[in-house]
């Protein structure tokens, strides 16, 4: 192989067009396979740490972030019931100043809409949902649902948390069921019938929480997005419509500003909050995991669609390190070694739910960025072999 070699990346969410775009920047002829046969603006925000804008800059989206969404100057954590301020965390100009980029919150589906216009839109194939691999030792063969396949020098799966990818590379074995929910939905502002809000909150309950924030730059959409013990729930999907009765039972006795955004939204949908372990291995051969695929974690750092950004960005200094010619398998395993300590810190922390709640330690995480942090060593590789 003399020229850069054709990735093929399964799944075109936040990990998968992050690489895409990534690859492509760096030369290399990068193709994506979805599933899905569009993309829907569903109501979901989405935090934006400095970590994740230092990936999505190189590639030009910090401007237009900027533009549509809200930089807000901090983010309080309150008491539940009384509303008590536990901790002030200064964003705004303060996390820019110390970590260089901003921290910016937006709904999910505009940040989705501007990665999807970073690649260019014959390198993303939808209706494709990969049902087979077959990595040959020099090229792998990829089997799609409607009976058509393509092959590619290597395969990054950033099929999320239920990925075909991984249960290729490790076999079968579902994610585990968190026994909570998120109910989560955004909604005009102008419902709130003038009741104010913060612009970025936290309440804390003694087994539940609820995050709020606005998702514009001018304060006129808002988010929640909770987390809610219901052990026995097993359904699963993005359409998932929640009981609005139910979600505001959830929440009774809470502060009346909680309240009066549960009482304003006039529909929500619900999300089961899954994990898995980390992962014994994150590569074979030509094939690789990126994000959720590989560390699907609770979403409480807000940290999961960042750190997919992060691998995407590592992955491709790995690859670009390595040649035109070089082993792609050494590469995979380098990003593999860079990348898993970090993300497992994430993981268990994100699990543990005590991020932001009363202390503000936030530069091992915002503080990382992911286009200069040192590869890991080929005597590290050589050790993690042995
Ligand atoms: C309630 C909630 C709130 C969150 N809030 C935040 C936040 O504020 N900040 C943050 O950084 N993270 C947040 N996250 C986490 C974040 O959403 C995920 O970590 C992130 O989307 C992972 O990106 P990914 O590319 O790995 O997977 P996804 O974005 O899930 O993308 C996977 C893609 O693969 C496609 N796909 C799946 N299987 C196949 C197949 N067989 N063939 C082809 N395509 C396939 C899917 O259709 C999808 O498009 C939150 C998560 C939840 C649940």
């Amino acid at each position: 192989m003399t020229s850069k070699p054709k990735i093929a990346i399964i799944g075109a969410g936040m990990g998968g067009l992050t690489a895409a775009a990534t690859l492509l920047r760096a030369g290399f002829d990068a193709e994506i396979f979805e599933q899905a046969s569009r993309f829907t603006r569903l109501g979901a925000g989405i935090q934006m740490s400095p970590n994740a804008i230092k990936v999505l800059r190189t590639f030009g989206l910090e401007e237009p972030m900027r533009q549509i969404a809200f930089r807000p100057p901090g983010q309080f954590s309150r008491e539940w019931d009384t509303g008590e301020l536990l901790l002030d965390v200064p964003f705004g100009d303060s996390v820019e100043q110390r970590y260089g980029a901003p921290y910016l919150l937006m709904h999910r589906g505009d940040l989705h809409a501007l990665l999807t216009q970073a690649v260019p839109q014959e390198h993303i194939h939808r209706s494709k949902e990969l049902v087979g691999l077959d990595d040959s030792g020099s090229s792998v063969r990829m089997t799609f649902a409607d009976g058509t396949t393509a092959e590619a020098d290597a395969v990054i799966g950033a099929d999320g948390v239920h990925s075909t990818v991984r249960t290729w590379l490790l076999g079968e074995e579902k994610p585990t069921y968190t026994g909570r929910v998120a109910y989560r939905t955004t909604f005009p502002a102008r419902l709130l019938n003038g009741v104010e809000i913060d612009d970025c909150t936290k309440w804390w309950g003694p087994d539940r929480h609820i995050v709020i924030y606005f998702t514009t730059r001018n304060r006129d959409e808002v988010y929640f997005v909770t987390s809610v013990p219901e052990p026995d729930w097993t359904e699963e999907s993005w359409s998932m419509k929640g009981d609005l009765g139910e979600l505001r039972r959830a929440f009774n006795g809470f502060h009346p500003q909680v309240r009066a955004v549960l009482e304003a939204c006039p529909e929500v949908h619900k999300w089961a909050i899954n994990v898995r372990e980390p992962l014994p291995r994150w590569c074979e051969g030509r094939v690789v995991l990126v994000g959720d695929a590989c560390h699907p974690m609770t979403p409480y750092m807000a940290q999961g669609a960042a750190t997919s950004m992060e691998d995407a960005m590592v992955l491709t200094r790995c690859l670009l390190d390595i040649g035109p010619d070089g082993d792609i398998g050494e590469a995979f395993k380098r990003y593999e070694r860079t990348r898993k300590k970090r993300t497992s810190k994430i993981q268990f922390h994100s699990h543990e739910n005590k991020w932001l709640h009363r202390n503000a330690n936030t530069d091992w995480v915002y503080g990382y960025d992911a286009t200069t942090v040192p590869l890991a060593s080929s005597s590290e590789l050589s050790n993690s072999a042995a």
